[in-house]
């Protein structure tokens, strides 16, 4: 990978606004990624390739990432990112909604990364569920949500955000087959791993 563009890529990202991956969230999810080493990785919300790129370096050998992002813009311009980075071969950006697309997928991931449309985080843990390998791991960004979810906040238009990450996280905590952390890093991070004896 092309660190120097990496770097670039990260400094163009910020400017123009896009939420990518916060620095001490990325570090916790890359001390998961070195201790599980997944073959394949899903991640729901591309934006322009940013995390993606930073999470082929701890892929296995041949491992391989399927990202999705329903924006146009941002597909073109993940495309021409992973391109700069020299990672083409490790990752495949599908374009579309992933409550559409998801449902269609009949892969295992090793590792599935969620971090798009709040209000659906319900629905994508149901799919993360469903196409979780053994020994999978599932990490969720923004759980937290600027700390609207451990508050009585409960205004304005992120009001149907904040009830379904609430449900989220109580799906994850109520889960026998999970062992569900949730880290007060970035903008709050979940980290939910198959139980042993569950596999
Ligand atoms: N993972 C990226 C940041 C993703 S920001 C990084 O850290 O570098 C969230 C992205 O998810 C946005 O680009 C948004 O367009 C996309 N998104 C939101 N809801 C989506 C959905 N339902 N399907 C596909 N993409 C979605
Ligand atoms: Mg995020």
């Amino acid at each position: 990978m092309n660190k120097i563009e990496l770097e670039k890529i990260k400094q163009k990202a910020l400017e123009d606004h896009i939420p990518i991956i916060m620095d001490d969230t990325l570090e916790v999810i890359e001390r998961e990624l070195t201790k599980s080493k997944p073959k394949r990785l899903l991640e729901i919300g591309t934006a322009v390739g940013y995390s993606a790129i930073c999470f082929t370096e701890f892929l296995a050998e041949d491992g391989i990432i399927d990202t999705i992002e329903r924006e146009h813009d941002r597909v073109m311009q993940a495309m021409e990112n992973i391109k700069k980075a020299e990672v083409e071969d490790k990752i495949n950006i599908i374009e579309g909604d992933a409550v559409e697309i998801l449902p269609s997928i009949d892969k295992k991931y090793d590792a599935i990364f969620i971090d798009a449309s709040k209000g659906k985080y319900p629905f994508f843990l149901k799919e993360a569920l469903r196409m979780l390998n053994k020994r999978g791991i599932i990490l969720a960004d923004n759980v937290l949500y600027k700390g609207y979810v451990m508050s009585d906040y409960n205004k304005h238009k992120q009001r149907t955000a904040v009830r379904n990450l609430r449900e989220f996280l109580a799906q994850l905590q109520q889960n026998n087959e999970l062992d569900t952390e949730i880290l007060e890093v970035g903008d709050g991070l979940a980290i939910a791993k198959k139980k042993e004896e569950s596999l």
